[in-house]
């Protein structure tokens, strides 16, 4: 469905990420992978992608939290692969206190690549997608980018502000082949999550499987994780022809956690 197409996925060396690279190149798109790591792995998940699915993978270390890195970040990408047809706004870190105890400079490495990286990355694409008069944003949100959680400032704000600048991109490009559309998961169990399971399971003296019921259950009325592979899927369903018409939106993969 997506030969030929010229992907980026930032944050992409794990999780959900990674997830999402590889569904595109099992659709026939070429990639570039992005995001820290173990060099040696990072290799090998490049070489896996290009053995497994036939298709050109590159790697690009660059550190997104910086506007201007990132804007280099697009341009190199375009260069490597050709073109860009698809950017996956993904790359995104967390931190949890109080607002009054929250450290300053977590806010501002939470802004700056939760919700700035993603403005950055899609002001760069843009040029190229507009040129082709054909695109694909997809904007990796959360559920808290539609409710709050206690001690998330941050992460909240940054993700409320993703979806904002979702529909904006999609207003300003409207009818011209360019969609941008954000997926909001819920609890998801990468890295990412994990710390906060690890750090509930001591603040509640528990061990770590009873903690991640406990997360869920605070949250997640189906009780179970959303998986890496069901946000891939989501992400190929807007990249595919079916999801033309569709932009502006945000697609809630999350047990149930927005509906009540
Ligand atoms: P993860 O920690 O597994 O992956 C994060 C990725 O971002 C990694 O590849 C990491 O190397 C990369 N990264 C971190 N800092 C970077 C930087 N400065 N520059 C470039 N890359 C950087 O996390 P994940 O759970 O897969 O999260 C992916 C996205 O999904 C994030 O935007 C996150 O907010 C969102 N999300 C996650 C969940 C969840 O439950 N895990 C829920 C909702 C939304």
């Amino acid at each position: 469905m997506l030969k030929g197409k010229h992907a980026v996925v930032t944050g992409s060396t794990s999780g959900i990420g990674l997830a999402i690279a590889h569904e595109l190149a099992a659709n026939g798109a070429n990639i570039v992978l992005n995001g820290f790591g173990d060099p040696q792995a990072i290799e090998k998940d490049r070489l896996n992608l290009e053995h497994e699915y036939g298709v050109k993978a590159y790697y690009i270390n660059a550190d997104l939290s910086k506007g201007e890195e990132t804007r280099k970040f697009i341009e190199q990408s375009a260069q490597e692969l050709g073109g860009i047809d698809i950017l996956v706004n993904n790359a995104g870190i967390q931190h949890t206190d109080l607002i009054e105890d929250f450290p300053a400079d977590r806010w501002d490495a939470i802004i700056g690549l939760n919700l700035s990286a993603v403005f950055h990355g899609t002001a760069a694409a843009l040029p190229h997608m507009k040129k082709q008069g054909w695109g694909r944003i997809i904007n990796i949100a959360s559920a808290h980018g539609l409710v709050a959680s206690a001690n998330k400032s941050a992460y909240v704000a940054a993700k409320h502000g993703v979806v904002g600048l979702t529909k904006v991109t999609a207003l300003e490009n409207a009818g011209n082949g360019v969609t941008c559309n954000a997926i909001c998961p819920g609890w998801v169990r990468t890295p990412l999550v994990e710390k906060q399971i690890v750090a509930l399971a001591q603040k509640m003296g528990i061990d770590v499987e009873a903690a991640a019921k406990e997360l869920l259950s605070e949250k997640q009325p189906s009780l179970q994780f959303v998986t890496p592979k069901q946000l891939a899927g989501a992400a190929v369903f807007l990249a595919s022809p079916a999801a033309d018409q569709m932009t502006g939106t945000t697609l809630s993969l999350d047990g149930g956690w927005t509906a009540r």
